[in-house]
Parts: structure tokens; C-alpha cells; sequence
């Protein structure tokens, strides 16, 4: 049986590489090679046990681009309807839903209480720290459109998905929106690229890294501005100052840090929206005042877990706009299966925007 290399984490802190064996799909089911496997910041987190027990051992990696090996019995199409072939790129939604829950079938959300994230290491394996994945059948894929730059798809990895489901639980950005982003990080350059081609008006972006926040400008940001050399009530004035008397309407939460939260709640301006998505892997509290909920006529909402159609729409999008806006060049880091903790590590540093996972090196 052919084996390929895999990323699995044993317990907390604790990486090694597996040669595991590559399993022939089930009916229904697609076997991959992995072409690009994301790097995302949640992934230091579960890494790192901050999120609590996962089903150890497991393969680390949910950002998957892949080629088509082999197809399971029956499967002719993608979960689009797309014919498909073995050689075709496709990406796939990482969440295993069950399709028979109260969630799925009745609410149509994500996630359902069957869902599931990650597979044991010794089975079959969706996960994409790896030279294959397994895709078992119900997980839905899509093949990338034939011009599309696999890298552009990457590149926002399951930040853009996750921007798409957050505007759908929020509402989305439209024309005349004034838009705050906290953080420039792949989700936060997500949110940029969203808000510039809905026709914001202003698209402002905090960070502390120069290298983000450039690239936020090459994405649409109107204005940026810079955590170091401020204070939470410098960066708040000047953002009111700049947008006017009303303040920003939407704000997006994509720093991934708490202090994070009672900064976006000041900066959210009268009738504002603000969207929490960055703080899945930070667990605590932060103060805010209630009161300047009423007093704003403003609104909070968070969101997780981007169902199947904000994957299919993130490949789509990413295609259409991976000319008009630098989306490759945000991969500036790449490593080899066995260097995934050496991936982890470097999302920590200043110079990183994207990292991936390439097993061809
Ligand atoms: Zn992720
Ligand atoms: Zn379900």
C-alpha cells in the first residue's frame, strides 16, 4: 500500500511526522494529492492545546488544495454539480457534516451537532498537513475553476470563507459602509478585499506590522494605521476623526487578540455593526459598557464554521479578483510536511503574511 508523509500532533506541543497509509476512497468519496495545505493561526492554537482536547492524535491542516487521484465509486461531479476528473484541482469545506440533524436540515447552519473537524490520524484523513487526503463522502468539494491561480485560493485560505460567513450573519458591507478592520492577518485582509469591491467608502486597517498593513493597501484599504506608537484611545479618535460624527458602520474583529474587543466596540459607530471573528482560539473575558450598546443602537455578532457555500463562493471569488488584486503574493512563507513546526512557529514572527504547506519540498 503507497504511504505518504503526514503532520500529526500526538498531545499539546508535541509534532511528529507519520508515514501513514494512503487509503483508496470509499463510494462517494475523492482521494487527493495535496498541492497547497494552509497555515492557518488556528492552527498554532489547537497546536498549542489553548483550545482544549482534541481526538489525539490528529492530522493538523483544514486549508486544502488538491488533485485528484482517485474517485470513489459514483462520483462524477463536485458538490456544485461540476463534472470532474481525475488531475482537477478542488478545495473542499474541512467541517464532516452529518446532513441528517436538526442543524443541517432544519436551521441550515453550521456547525451541527454531529459535525466533525478533525479524524483520528490512523484513518482515513481529510486533514491537509499531508501528501494525500481522503475525503470521505458528504464532505463537500469544489473544483477550482480552470484558470484559477491555486495560490490565490490559498492565500485566503479559510480567512475568506470565514468573511463571507461572517457578512452573511451580520449583513454585508454596501456601498457608502465605512469599514474599521482590526488586524491585518489573512482574515482581516479578507475583510479589506470584500469591503473594497462592495464599494466601501472607507476601508481603514489596524495593525501592528508595517509588511500587513501594506499589504492591506494593495487590497483596497483606504487608510491603515499602526498599533505600535499608538493607544486604544489614539487609534479611536483617529479613526472617528476621519470617518465623521457618525463613525465607522462596520467594523470587523480579525486580530485574534482580546484587548481586541472593547477597542472594536469603542471604534463601531451609531447604528453600527460590529463583527467578531477572529477570537475562536482566545478564551477569556473583556469590560465593556452595556450601556454604549443601547446608546449606539449598535449591533454584535460572531461567527464561525463557513458552511459549504461560502467555500464554494471563496474559490470563485478568489479566481475572479486573483488579477486585480496581488492575492499570490500574499504566500510568503513555505515549508515541507516536516517542517510544519517550524510553519507554527513563523506565524508568530513580524514577516509572515501567508504561510503554507507545500509537499513538494
Ligand atoms: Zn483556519
Ligand atoms: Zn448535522
Amino acid at each position: 500500500m503507497t504511504k505518504g508523509r503526514a503532520t500529526v500532533l500526538i498531545e499539546p506541543n508535541r509534532l511528529e511526522t507519520w508515514q501513514v497509509p494512503v487509503a483508496d476512497p470509499q463510494p462517494g468519496g475523492v482521494l487527493v494529492q495535496i498541492v497547497l495545505g494552509g497555515v492557518c493561526g488556528s492552527d498554532a492554537h489547537i497546536a498549542s492545546g489553548g483550545v482544549g482536547r482534541m481526538p489525539f492524535p490528529i492530522i493538523l491542516g483544514h486549508e486544502g488544495i488538491g488533485r485528484i487521484e482517485k474517485l470513489g465509486a459514483g462520483v462524477t461531479t463536485d458538490y456544485a454539480s461540476v463534472p470532474v476528473k481525475v488531475g482537477d484541482l478542488i478545495s473542499w469545506s474541512p467541517i464532516a457534516l452529518c446532513h441528517r440533524c436538526y442543524s443541517c436540515t432544519v436551521l441550515d447552519e453550521t456547525p451541527c451537532e454531529n459535525s466533525q473537524f478533525f479524524e483520528h490520524a490512523d484513518r482515513p484523513n481529510w486533514a491537509s498537513y499531508s501528501d494525500f487526503a481522503t475525503l470521505p463522502p458528504g464532505m463537500a468539494f469544489y473544483r477550482l475553476p480552470s484558470h484559477a491561480n491555486p495560490e490565490a485560493v490559498a492565500a485566503l485560505g479559510c480567512a475568506l470563507p470565514t468573511v463571507l460567513r461572517g457578512f452573511d450573519q451580520c449583513g454585508p458591507v454596501g456601498r457608502g459602509d465605512t469599514v474599521v478592520i482590526q488586524g491585518a492577518g489573512p482574515v482581516g485582509l479578507a475583510a479589506t478585499v470584500v469591503a473594497a469591491i462592495s464599494g466601501a467608502h472607507e476601508i481603514i486597517v489596524i495593525d501592528r506590522v508595517q509588511r500587513r498593513l501594506d499589504a492591506a493597501r494593495s487590497l483596497g484599504a483606504t487608510a491603515t494605521i499602526s498599533m505600535t506608537g499608538t493607544t486604544s484611545e489614539d487609534r479611536v479618535a483617529q479613526v472617528w476623526d476621519r470617518v465623521g460624527p457618525q463613525g465607522p458602520s462596520v467594523v470587523v474583529e480579525a486580530a485574534g487578540a482580546l484587548p481586541a474587543f472593547p477597542e472594536g466596540v469603542n471604534l463601531t459607530g451609531h447604528h453600527g455593526r460590529y463583527i467578531v471573528l477572529g477570537l475562536w482560539g482566545e478564551i477569556g473575558t473583556q469590560p465593556i459598557s452595556p450601556r454604549d450598546l443601547t446608546i449606539k443602537n449598535m449591533q454584535i455578532a460572531g461567527a464561525t464554521f463557513p458552511k459549504p457555500k461560502h467555500y464554494y463562493g471563496a474559490v470563485h471569488l478568489a479566481t475572479r479578483l486573483q488579477d486585480r488584486y496581488p492575492l499570490a503574493q500574499l504566500i510568503t512563507h513555505r515549508f515541507s510536511v516536516e517542517d510544519a513546526p517550524k510553519a507554527l512557529q513563523a506565524l508568530g514572527s513580524d514577516t509572515v503574511i501567508k504561510a503554507v504547506i507545500d509537499p513538494t519540498l
